[in-house]
């Protein structure tokens, strides 16, 4: 891939989901005295309030917490009852998946590895290995007294009676509720060869598996959207050296084997592919949950700043929760991982203990590709605080690069490619400041390391003010 074509990937994968204008629902105390508040300083009163059925009716036994979903967010989740003693005996996890909660970002990195470059495979990538913490296998829920339900999606949620029902019929009580369902990938309409053989889209291990078997097999790879997972999917190809090519496009044609034979540009050419993987965004995951307050601007479940929903004792994180972005002040959904570990951990403190304070987050993402061994440069970045405004590019790949976004004067966000950790210790500083920089200046830097100095000696000036 060529220099051009990452910038551009980069740029584009910064999916951070927001309303316009100011937020339709700020967190004032106004607002939350709205919600019933079930957790914290009443928690206690809030136990009682809910009382936890124990009959035979229902196929669950944890029945004080339930969390719905089985991911990122879940497995973060599932830790913070544990340091809270709140676990064993009291909380189940039911998820669509077949394995415990696993790290998703390595899906599109580790995983999709050449086979000959040792692949991460599970149980290697369990939450919550990415930031540090233990791997959860599922002895670790076991031994932790968590009850887990596989391979069994919630389809339908009765909030009246506190009951959940799965696809396999089975009947679900809960005392309180985490729907961490995360989002499901957008799929091409059928119409237009969206279900050929051969048309992938990447959400969880079974499709990731599903797709190495094809690239196993691949001759020409197309893949579709310019995001991060178009563009660490096309990398990953790369790595299996297939010849490989990421576009825009019309429609999908089937060969005589009804597989996937063709992409048919916008233009109108042809090109000729056997597997094709399509990323062209995911939507959140709130089937079961239509009787909840949804979010109109950002889609999700619109929760406040302790990800409570409007339903007493009904909480919503990760992908699928539309909340109150304190610092720009407005509702937005986040499909990041770095969100997903802090909201579900924000929200089950809030949950079991006194903590009040509302979730003030720094928006931040990172993505890495060509990391196997043998590659002949790694491309890793990090993102932090928003991508509005003019943009301003530094330096190129050659030895790395980055990109201020600023608006009406001020730094609102910057991406950096192949930072040394001392500089990218200062992206969160500059994003959460947001100081006033000459961007005329910091234009004819000529370097990202004087780029960097330039923005930092901005918070000086702002500080001395
Ligand atoms: C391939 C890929 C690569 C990514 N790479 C990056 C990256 O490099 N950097 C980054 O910051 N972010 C990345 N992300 C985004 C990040 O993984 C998500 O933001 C994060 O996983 C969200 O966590 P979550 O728990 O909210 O949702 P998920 O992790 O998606 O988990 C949702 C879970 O709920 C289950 N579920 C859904 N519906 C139901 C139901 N009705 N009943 C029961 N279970 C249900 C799902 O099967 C899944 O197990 C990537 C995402 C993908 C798909």
């Amino acid at each position: 891939m060529s220099s051009s074509v990452l910038r551009r990937f980069m740029t584009n994968a910064l999916s951070l989901k927001q309303g316009q204008g100011l937020s339709m629902w700020c967190p004032q105390y106004s607002s939350l005295n709205r919600i019933h508040r079930p957790s914290s300083i009443s928690f206690d009163r809030f136990r009682r309030s809910f009382v936890v059925a124990t009959s035979s009716d229902f196929a669950n036994e944890n029945r004080e917490f339930v969390i719905v979903g089985g991911g990122n967010a879940a497995g973060y989740a599932a830790r913070s009852f544990v340091e809270h003693d709140m676990a064993d005996g009291k909380l189940c996890i039911v998820s669509k998946e077949a394995v415990p909660p696993y790290e998703r970002p390595a899906l599109t990195k580790g995983y999709l590895f050449p086979l000959d470059k040792k692949p991460a495979r599970l149980p290697g990538f369990h939450t919550c290995v990415g930031s540090g913490g233990e791997r959860q296998t599922t002895e670790w829920y076991k031994e932790h007294g968590i009850e887990t339900l596989f391979e069994d999606p919630v389809t339908s949620l009765d909030i009246k009676k506190q009951t959940l029902t799965t696809s396999s019929g089975k009947l679900l009580k809960y005392g309180a509720l985490i729907i961490a369902t995360g989002c499901t990938a957008s799929r091409f309409p059928e119409k237009i060869g969206g279900n050929l053989t051969g048309v992938h889209y990447i959400r969880d291990v079974a499709d990731a598996d599903s797709l190495i078997a094809s690239l196993e097999r691949a001759k020409k790879v197309v893949i579709v959207g310019g995001g991060y997972i178009g563009m660490e999917i096309a990398a990953a190809s790369v790595g299996w050296k297939l010849d490989t090519t990421g576009t825009a496009i019309k429609n999908l044609e089937a060969g005589s084997d009804g597989r996937v034979a063709a992409v048919i540009l916008e233009n109108g050419y042809t090109i000729e592919a056997d597997t094709v993987i399509i990323g062209i965004g995911a939507k959140p995951a709130v089937g079961p949950f239509e009787a909840l307050d949804l979010s109109t601007s950002v889609g999700g479940i619109q929760v406040d700043g302790l990800f409570r929903t409007s339903v007493p004792g009904i909480f919503a994180v990760g992908d699928v929760a539309a909340f109150p972005l304190k610092m720009y002040n407005r509702i937005a959904r986040v499909e990041h991982v770095d969100h997903a570990r802090r909201s579900a951990q924000h929200c089950v403190n809030a949950l079991l203990s006194a903590q009040t304070h509302i979730y003030d987050y720094l928006p931040h993402f990172y993505s890495r590709v060509f990391e196997y061994e043998g590659s002949a440069r790694k491309v890793w970045w990090q993102f932090y605080g928003e991508n509005v405004g003019d943009t301003v590019e530094v330096g190129n790949f050659n030895p790395k690069i980055a990109t201020f976004w600023i608006d009406s004067g001020k730094l609102k966000g910057v991406l950096l490619e192949s930072g040394s950790p001392e500089e990218f210790q200062i992206l969160p500083i500059l994003a959460k400041c947001q100081p006033f920089v000459d961007k005329d200046k910091l234009q004819n830097t000529s370097s990202v390391e004087e780029a960097l100095r330039m923005a930092e000696s901005s918070l000086h000036v702002e500080a001395a003010k």
